[in-house]
């Protein structure tokens, strides 16, 4: 049998170490064990009905063909609607283009923009996709350590001393997947003061979990906290997170017309355009009412409470309050050097996330995943019975350590 040859390009690409957990964990169950999966990036609600009526009604009325490339009008002047409502942003519609989700957005800004060697500045820990999608873009990520103590959040030293001469993009998550933590417009504002100085240098601003934040947290985006960058940013959104509606596959993004059409060029060529009747879901979505929005919230925001004051109570485990999304980012440091019952010495966060799927039925991400150490990542958009029971387990496995 001829061996298939796979292209150099993929060789930069690791088997994504969520993907392994996730892998690890159904065959676990499958034997029969009682294993809380705490790793789903997507919320566990379902789509809202008025949105699903929405894509009903676009399948019977015909809108069944391909769309326009960028996004349909309709779904253009709602995100344009969006932008402006929630920040008096102003995007005309051919500064906009819809994508099969957010991460297709990505890949299109990526692909659309990098030479080889150029460098993305990263700050982590970071969602793993990013520095993955600029490696096949032939980028360089060059990643940045925000530690609990700078609330994982990057700090203008930190950014000032790793822009270069080939920084091409500043990339933001707020609030990060996986930290939780936000950038409010006091947090962006030094940091945008320094890359107005520098004018060759864009900034990506990934905003997916924008609408799930606590206690008031005064969500903010680049473009709008220094008006003067606008013309450098693009600004990344979609419905999955907020409307629970992650199979849907609808990402848009707001940016100078030159680079939406440069990262139209890309998807012509991917996937030419995103799906007719998501499209349709998605200006319900937008339109829609946003009551659902501060529902979803509440009641994630309960959950973190529970998650947080869960693990602090641990003896050698230490997790901030995020402000946002739908993930703790907590510290294991407290507990590596212990010895579980078995005597195997915990040596590294991946090593705890094994000991605790292994022998306690817990499954959850290592920091390592996402480029800070020694950290782990729990997903809490599942049920507070869930929830509750994990935490009994994290409480029994950390017990159990010498
Ligand atoms: N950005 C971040 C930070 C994410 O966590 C995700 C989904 N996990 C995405 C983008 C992509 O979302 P989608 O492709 O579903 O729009």
């Amino acid at each position: 049998m001829p061996e298939f040859r796979k292209a150099s390009r993929i060789d930069a690409i690791e088997v994504s170490e969520i993907l392994q957990i996730g892998a690890r964990a159904a065959e676990l169950k499958q034997q029969g064990r009682p294993v809380i999966i705490l790793g789903a990036g997507e919320p566990d609600f379902d789509t809202p009905d008025a949105i699903k009526q929405a894509a009903v009604d676009a399948i019977w009325a015909g809108e069944t063909k391909y769309t326009a490339l960028g996004g349909t009008t309709a779904l253009k002047q709602a995100i344009s609607a969006k932008f402006n409502r929630d920040h008096g942003l102003d995007y005309g519609l051919d500064e906009i283009i819809v994508s099969t989700g957010a991460k297709q957005v990505l890949y299109n800004a990526f692909m659309a923009s990098l030479e080889p060697g150029d460098e993305v500045i990263v700050p982590a820990p970071y969602w793993t996709s990013y520095v993955d999608i600029i490696a096949l873009a032939g980028g360089k990520p060059v990643l940045v350590p925000c530690e609990a103590e700078t609330g994982f959040r990057m700090t203008p030293a930190q950014l000032q001393q790793a822009l270069t001469p080939r920084t091409r993009w500043v990339l933001f998550n707020s609030p990060s997947n996986p930290s939780g933590a936000a950038y409010g417009a006091k947090n962006y504002a030094p940091l945008l003061q320094i890359l107005l100085q520098h004018p060759d240098v864009w900034i990506m601003a990934d905003d997916m979990y924008e609408h799930i934040t606590y206690e008031g947290f005064d969500f903010a985006t680049p473009a709008a906290v220094e008006p003067r960058l606008k013309s450098r940013c693009l600004t990344i959104n979609g419905v999955s997170k907020a409307y629970a509606m992650t199979g849907w596959r609808i990402g848009y993004a707001g940016g100078p017309a030159a680079l939406i059409s440069a990262m139209a060029v890309i998807q012509g060529q991917s996937t030419s355009c995103a799906s007719s009747v998501s499209q349709a879901a998605a200006v319900a979505a937008l339109n829609g009412s946003q009551q659902i929005l501060s529902e979803r919230r509440s009641s994630f925001q309960a959950r973190r409470d529970l998650v947080v004051d869960g693990l602090n109570a641990l003896d050698g485990i230490s997790c901030p309050r995020p402000e946002g999304a739908f993930y703790t980012f907590a510290s294991c440091a407290g507990v590596l050097g212990r010895r579980t019952l078995g005597g195997e010495i915990l040596e590294t966060d991946a090593d705890f996330c094994a000991y605790v799927l292994e022998q306690h039925d817990v499954a959850m991400v290592p920091g390592r995943a996402f480029g800070l150490s020694p950290y782990f990542r729990i997903s809490y958009a599942t049920s507070t019975a869930e929830l509750r029971e994990a935490l009994a387990r994290l409480a029994r496995a950390v017990d159990q350590l010498r």
